[in-house]
Formats: structure tokens, C-alpha cells, sequence
């Protein structure tokens, strides 16, 4: 699979508003937007726009979706591949398509390039040898490390990577000049739960008593992407009910099947 490259004009454009909570994280992923908007302010004081920063959290908290919204809210094309395509790979390909990525990404900038599971590909080198495919990973990696170096500071190509596991990726990638920041995305609290609950009921069709704060309080633990799936099997319950609305006991029985997924997913593998 070539990298997917999303058309800046697109009519599904990403923005910040399409992101709730996560502060912190905006306002340091607003100085990339900026870098991307106005690469001469920093050029004329000399300054070196960083390459590269990490996005790190659990599954599901937003960082794919922070990433689409920097290059929404600048107006570049956002190119992406995951490190999991990148597994069980003939030799050669991983190193090639990292190659492709980054030349489209010079073409095309300024731009994003996003790198979503990197900890597929950038695992501390070196460990579980004789593991088959591993030579094939460090090649992998090492031409990421190689793409990173080889491209100018002010190019204009910003690469956003996100990993769950920080603790295991390959220091290197973490050096200056590379992945030199780290974002960190977490799990929302109620507050931030509720502004979630509020993004993804725009476009549902809600009963007058849904109240967003009491739906924040019944899903302590869960993601963004599980509560974007509450909302949309509430939907799909009410639909199934013939209903017009969407009303609190579709949430509830949606919030339920949830979390039964969720203490499935939490099951200690034996
Ligand atoms: P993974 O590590 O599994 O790739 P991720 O952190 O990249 O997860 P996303 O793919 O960005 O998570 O999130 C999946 C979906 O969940 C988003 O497309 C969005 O619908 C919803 N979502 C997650 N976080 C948020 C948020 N903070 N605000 C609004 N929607 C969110």
C-alpha cells in the first residue's frame, strides 16, 4: 500500500474543533500548525523548525485524529502510513516504502507525514534476535532514521509519529534532529469526556433530556474512540427501535455493550 494522501481541500477536513480536550496537547501541536503557516518568521531569525515530534498515549485518545487536525488547520496534505503495515514485510519493501513516503513528502510540502504504531517499526534495535523479520525491521528503521537526517530543518515536512509504547522505541529516533518532542495524549477526564460526548453528538438526532455530564460520569476509563462508539451504537439501538430520537436508555444499553468490550479487551491473556 502507498501512503495515503489526504486532499488538503478535501470537504471532511479535520480541525481543531474536531478534537476535544487534549489542551496541552493543542497548544504544542499549535506551533507546528504555525511553523507550517509561516516557515519565513522563523527562517529570518534563524531559527531551526523542528522535524519531528511524538505523539504518546494509550489507544483511541485522539493522537491520529490531533495529527489530521495540524494539517487541517495549516491547510497542507497529510500523507500516513502505520508501522503495522510494515510487519512480515519482503526484504527491501519496508526500507523502499519509507524511501517513497518521504520523497511524496518533499513534493508535496509543506506537509505532514504522519507515522502512526512507529513502535512497529521502532523497536530498541537489537532485541529479540532471531526473531524472523527483525533484520528486515532494523532495515526499516534504519532508512526512517536515514530520511530523517537526510531532509532539511525549514523543508517544510513535519513528521508526526504516535506510539503507545515510548518505553520501547529505539532511543536514536528519539535524538535531536529527529523525534526531539514528545506530546503526550492521555485518557480524558469527565470534563473532557463530556466535550467528547458533545463532538460526536452533532450530527445525531438527540432526545431534549440527554445530558452529556451524566453520560461523562457513566464512562470513567473510556477513550475517545469508545465513547465515538457509544454514540454511534445508540444511534444504531434507537434505530433498531424504530425511535425518532435517540434517548438515555439507548445510551445506557450502548455504554453497557461497551464496556463488556472493554473487560473483554482488559482480559489477561492466558
Ligand atoms: P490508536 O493509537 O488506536 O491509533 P489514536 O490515539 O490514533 O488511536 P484516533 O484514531 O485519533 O486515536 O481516534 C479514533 C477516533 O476516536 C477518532 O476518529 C474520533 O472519532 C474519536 N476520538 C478520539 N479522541 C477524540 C477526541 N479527543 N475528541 C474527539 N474525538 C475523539
Amino acid at each position: 500500500a502507498k501512503a495515503q494522501v489526504y486532499d488538503k481541500d478535501a470537504p471532511k477536513r479535520v480541525t481543531f474543533k474536531d478534537v476535544a480536550g487534549l489542551e496541552e496537547a493543542k497548544v504544542e501541536v499549535m506551533e507546528i500548525v504555525d511553523f507550517l503557516r509561516k516557515p519565513e518568521k522563523y527562517r529570518d531569525l534563524g531559527a531551526k523548525i523542528p522535524k519531528g515530534a511524538l505523539l504518546v498515549g494509550p489507544p483511541g485518545t485522539g493522537k491520529t485524529l490531533l495529527a489530521k487536525a495540524v494539517a487541517g488547520e495549516a491547510n497542507v496534505p497529510f500523507l500516513s502510513i502505520s508501522g503495522s503495515d510494515f510487519v512480515e514485510m519482503f526484504v527491501g519493501v519496508g526500507a523502499s516504502r519509507v524511501r517513497d513516503l518521504f520523497e511524496q513528502a518533499k513534493q508535496k510540502a509543506p506537509c505532514i507525514v504522519f507515522i502512526d504504531e512507529i513502535d512497529a517499526i521502532g523497536r530498541a534495535r537489537g532485541k529479540n534476535a532471531g526473531f524472523s523479520g527483525n533484520d528486515e525491521r532494523e532495515n526499516t528503521l534504519n532508512q526512517l532514521l536515514t530520511e530523517m537526517d537526510g531532509f532539511q530543518t525549514n523543508s517544510g515536512v513535519i513528521v508526526l509519529a504516535a506510539t503507545n509504547r515510548v518505553d520501547i522505541l529505539d532511543k536514536a529516533l528519539m535524538r535531536a534532529g529527529r523525534f526531539d518532542r514528545q506530546i503526550d495524549v492521555g485518557l480524558p477526564d469527565v470534563h473532557e469526556r463530556a466535550e467528547i460526548f458533545a463532538v460526536h453528538m452533532r450530527n445525531l438526532k438527540l432526545d431534549k433530556e440527554i445530558d452529556r455530564d451524566f453520560l461523562a460520569r457513566q464512562t470513567p476509563g473510556f477513550s475517545g474512540a469508545d465513547i465515538a462508539n457509544v454514540c454511534n451504537e445508540a444511534a444504531l439501538i434507537a434505530a433498531r427501535h424504530d425511535k425518532k430520537s435517540i434517548g438515555r436508555d439507548d445510551f445506557m444499553s450502548a455504554i453497557d455493550r461497551i464496556v463488556g468490550g472493554l473487560e473483554k479487551r482488559n482480559m489477561p491473556m492466558t
